[in-house]
């Protein structure tokens, strides 16, 4: 079935990473989710939609909306409170004074059989350097650890290296001008900032080949073997995996709102055949 799937994103691969099953169900199967991920449900839920909100304020202001005008969209007490976060981090209204800015843009390339997509909040270009963003409104701060070693770290650094050579004047960029900094709107004098290298560039480079080759020609998708995954998995039904949902603000970090649905293609940037 595997064979039907066209794309693989950072959250397909982190799915298929925690577990096989999750990844057949959502992105083969692509069944809607039968339960709530984290409880208390409302509560995570207008959690998830106010972080998805913060995402287009901070859009908004990469293409220029006057941040006034925007101030007044920011009116729940979270977005209030991330949007000063925001605005009051010099570092961020100093990026609009880069090269070249680019908010909300799509990269793909091919990646085996299949086109590794990612969607990037947003790429600062700069003189030598490009800077990676991505907004994450956590309630808890994750350690840097974990945020090494996730797929979006990986994947969204090596495909800026791999196909994101219309973005500098089409030359790719090496992987040691790449940075990427996750930016926690509820802790924004503690962003998590990863460099890289050439040597991690073809780390993961390989790491994702072989993922590709492993998920064509999987015979079957087994269920995790660690029970705390399910906990937050809207599958558990399928999987006879309990009833209850685990507390949201643990499950968050475990449960990235789904990108990869969210992609248009048409605005994807550059194909690298
Ligand atoms: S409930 Fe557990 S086994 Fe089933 S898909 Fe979710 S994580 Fe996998």
């Amino acid at each position: 079935m595997a064979q039907l799937l066209t794309t693989l994103s950072q959250s397909s691969l982190q799915d298929y990473h925690d577990c096989p099953r999750r990844f057949e169900l959502r992105y083969l199967q692509q069944l809607a989710y039968p339960a709530v991920e984290a409880e208390p449900a409302l509560e995570n839920e207008k959690h998830q939609q106010e972080g998805e909100y913060f995402h287009r304020l901070a859009q908004q202001y990469f293409i220029g909306i006057p941040a006034e005008r925007i101030a007044k969209l920011a009116n729940t007490e979270n977005l209030q409170r991330w949007w000063e976060n925001f605005i009051s981090d010099k570092s961020l209204p100093n990026l609009q004074n880069s090269k070249s800015l680019m908010a909300e843009t799509t990269l793909s390339a091919p990646l085996g059989k299949f086109r590794l997509v990612a969607k990037y909040d947003l790429i600062a270009v700069e003189k030598d350097k490009v800077t990676i963003y991505d907004w994450k409104t956590y309630r808890k701060r994750p350690k840097n650890e974990w945020a090494l070693i996730r797929w979006q770290t990986r994947v969204y650094r090596a495909l800026l290296a791999k196909a994101g050579a219309h973005l500098n004047d089409g030359n790719p960029f090496a992987p040691e001008q790449i940075e990427m900094i996750y930016w926690y709107a509820d802790f924004p004098s503690d962003p998590a900032r990863f460099a890289y290298t050439a040597e991690q560039h073809k780390r993961d480079w390989d790491a994702l080949t072989k993922l590709a080759v492993e998920i064509e020609s999987a015979p079957s998708f087994p269920m995790t073997d660690e029970l705390a995954r399910c906990n937050y998995c809207a599958y558990r039904s399928y999987c006879a995996r309990g009833i209850r949902a685990g507390e949201s603000d643990e499950a968050e970090v475990e449960t990235e709102a789904q990108e990869f649905f969210d992609i248009n293609f048409e605005q994807i940037g550059e194909i690298a055949f």
